[in-house]
């Protein structure tokens, strides 16, 4: 058996401020808001290195920004310093 095969999630995921809190929230399930879990992710210590380590995640939000929304920025452009862009009226 090859134990390498599984990493330990990275030290960043201590400080997550949705460790406490039930997953679904970050995994809506279709035509469902992902608004519930961004909420939290607004006053993450850690959503800088969340962001980054999902970019590359089809499903859920990391990092505040859902699938649709990491893809809508594209591949390889612009994926630091990228900007929360939510309604106000979903904050
Ligand atoms: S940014 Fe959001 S999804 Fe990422 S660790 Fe923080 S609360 Fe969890």
């Amino acid at each position: 058996m090859n134990l390498d095969l599984v990493s330990p999630p990275p030290a960043w995921t201590e400080r997550a401020a949705c460790s406490a809190h039930y997953g679904d929230r970050w995994y809506p399930e279709h035509g469902h808001r992902a608004i519930h879990g961004k909420r939290t992710c607004f006053s993450c210590p850690v959503v800088e290195q969340c962001r980054e380590y999902g970019m590359d995640e089809f499903w859920g939000t990391w990092g505040g920004l859902t699938g649709k929304e990491r893809r809508a920025l594209g591949r390889g452009r612009g994926r630091r310093g990228i900007d929360f862009d939510i309604p106000e009226a979903d904050r």
